[in-house]
């Protein structure tokens, strides 16, 4: 795909950034079969070919309307779409830098504005998100229906035991933002599973969000903060250099599963972070990935 870049980004290592990744799309229109949001709608403005047209048409016009705003807000950024591409176009970051490029060229009204940074100040903070979801379920017979339906009650959440003794072999667990409160039991199983194959999943309290909610929420600068912590908070257990090092970092959610891998690359500016961040993506796993290699005999 050619992209003739308007002279608002020619210059800037964003616009170049997007143009690369947009010359690798071969609009065949592959990915629309994956993608969850055109199966729903059937409309191409919510399939990943129809969003890159869109933000091809940002980059060369300069200016985009709510329109595009509100088609690119419809991604839940699940990357499906990469599976299936056959010429590797790196979707989610493009969208990531076509959601910040539209950000600055239109604003929000202020109740949307006011929505956003209310779910990235709660959502993201799992100690203040289990509170909120307890209070939620308390007063839950009392709310109107459509409300009820998205507060899960107490016993769908009810926690479920983990083995409390460690093999020698260990991996790290992602307890990421609203997982620990909402569906604690898929942690929980998880380690269970793992346990029986000899593999102790271990999670560590000072890590949180993946860093995903930031960063897809326009809040890039949070999003690499988030990032910053939990490799803080993993490093004393993955540093190559322990004897001890755990051999995987495991996701149980495939959306901070992709935030993960993606850590090199958003911190590869960092250079106090860089290298440790490599490191995260390397030793991620979705625990598909683990199941598979392991021997259930
Ligand atoms: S599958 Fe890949 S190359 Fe084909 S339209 Fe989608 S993004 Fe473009
Ligand atoms: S990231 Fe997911 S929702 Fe967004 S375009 Fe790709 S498949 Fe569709």
């Amino acid at each position: 795909m050619y992209v003739e870049l308007h002279k608002t980004y020619r210059d800037t290592a964003e616009g170049q950034t997007a143009r690369d990744y947009l010359s690798a799309c071969v609009h065949c229109g592959f990915c629309l079969a994956t993608c969850p949001t055109y199966l729903d709608s059937q409309d191409e403005r919510d399939s990943p070919r129809g969003r890159i047209y869109l933000i091809k048409q940002l980059l060369e016009t300069g200016s985009a309307g709510p329109a595009t705003q509100t088609h690119l807000d419809r991604c839940l950024s699940c990357r499906s779409c990469e599976t299936t591409c056959p010429s590797g176009v790196e979707y989610g970051s493009l969208l990531d830098i076509g959601r910040n490029l539209l950000e600055q060229q239109q604003p929000r009204p202020i109740p949307a504005n006011a929505m956003r940074w209310l779910l990235r100040h709660t959502v993201s903070r799992p100690a203040l998100f289990g509170t909120l979801l307890k209070i939620g379920q308390f007063f839950r017979p009392l709310l109107p229906g459509f409300i009820q339906q998205k507060i899960p009650t107490k016993q769908a959440v009810k926690q479920v035991g983990a083995p409390q003794k460690t093999h020698s072999r260990t991996m790290l667990v992602l307890e990421g933002c609203v997982q620990s409160s909402a569906t604690p039991s898929t942690n929980a199983a998880a380690k269970r599973v793992l346990y029986k194959l000899g593999i102790s999943l271990v999670s560590i309290k000072k890590a949180g969000c993946c860093g995903a909610v930031n960063y897809h929420l326009d809040a890039q600068r949070d999003g690499l903060d988030d990032m910053r912590r939990n490799i803080d908070a993993w490093w004393p257990h993955i540093n190559p250099e322990s004897e001890t090092a755990s051999e995987a970092i495991i996701s149980t959610a495939s959306g901070c599963g992709s935030m993960l891998v993606d850590y090199g690359k958003l911190l590869a500016h960092d250079p106090t972070y860089n290298e440790k961040a490599k490191r995260v993506s390397d030793l991620c796993r979705d625990i598909s990935e683990v199941l598979l290699e392991e021997d259930f005999e």
